[in-house]
């Protein structure tokens, strides 16, 4: 039997960020999804930490299902050379489609709308609607405040602290590659 296509959605900053570990980061995510033989599904955009994850990943022979809304397809300079482009209407379609077609979800920094992404997957995975794993790419502990707040929010009694357990930061990509092949073994 083949082994079936492991497909990682991967949420991520259309900026780079102030550090250059955010951008390196990016890139070694984008080797490690060829070479592990993963799809990527991403933004479909050519831009920030989304634009070098997937340019290393299709270089290096990635599969990759890009995402993108009509709307932004300039501003984000959606890609025209992935193994596949789809191209909403809406934002809200555009996370629903990366959604359904992922296995795992991968957060590198980013800003609002990485934020926003985390967050709609998260609270559908404490309504119970998906046991999708969702990491957090924790590059130079960039994530660090919102762990923070995932824990104050439990603390406060605002949610259960089963919440914590739906979310797993990991340091480096070398962490991120032992949890995800654990994940989609
Ligand atoms: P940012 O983290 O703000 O750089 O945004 C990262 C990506 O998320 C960009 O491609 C944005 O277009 C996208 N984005 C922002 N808001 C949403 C949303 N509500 N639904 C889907 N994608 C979004």
């Amino acid at each position: 039997m083949p082994h079936p296509l492991r497909s990682v959605c991967v949420f991520c900053g259309a900026r780079n960020g102030s550090k250059p570990a955010y951008s390196a980061a990016a890139r070694t995510l984008g080797a490690l999804l060829a070479a592990e033989g993963w799809r990527l599904v991403f933004g479909a955009g050519d831009v920030g930490l989304m634009g070098e994850v997937a340019r290393v990943a299709r270089h290096a022979g990635a599969d990759t299902f890009g995402v993108i809304p009509l709307h932004l397809l300039q501003r984000e300079k959606g890609r025209a050379d992935l193994g596949r482009l789809v191209v909403t209407e809406t934002m809200h379609e555009r996370k629903k489609v990366m959604f359904v077609n992922s296995d795992a979800i991968v957060v590198l920094p980013g800003g609002a709308g990485s934020l926003d992404e985390f967050f709609e997957v998260l609270t559908w995975r404490q309504l119970g609607l998906h046991a999708k794993p969702i990491f957090l790419l924790d590059i130079d502990g960039y994530w660090a405040p919102l762990t923070a707040l995932i824990d104050h929010v439990v603390a406060e009694g605002f949610a259960e602290p089963s919440l914590r357990g739906f979310v797993t930061p990991v340091a480096d990509v070398a962490r991120l590659a032992q949890a995800l092949r654990l994940a989609l073994a």
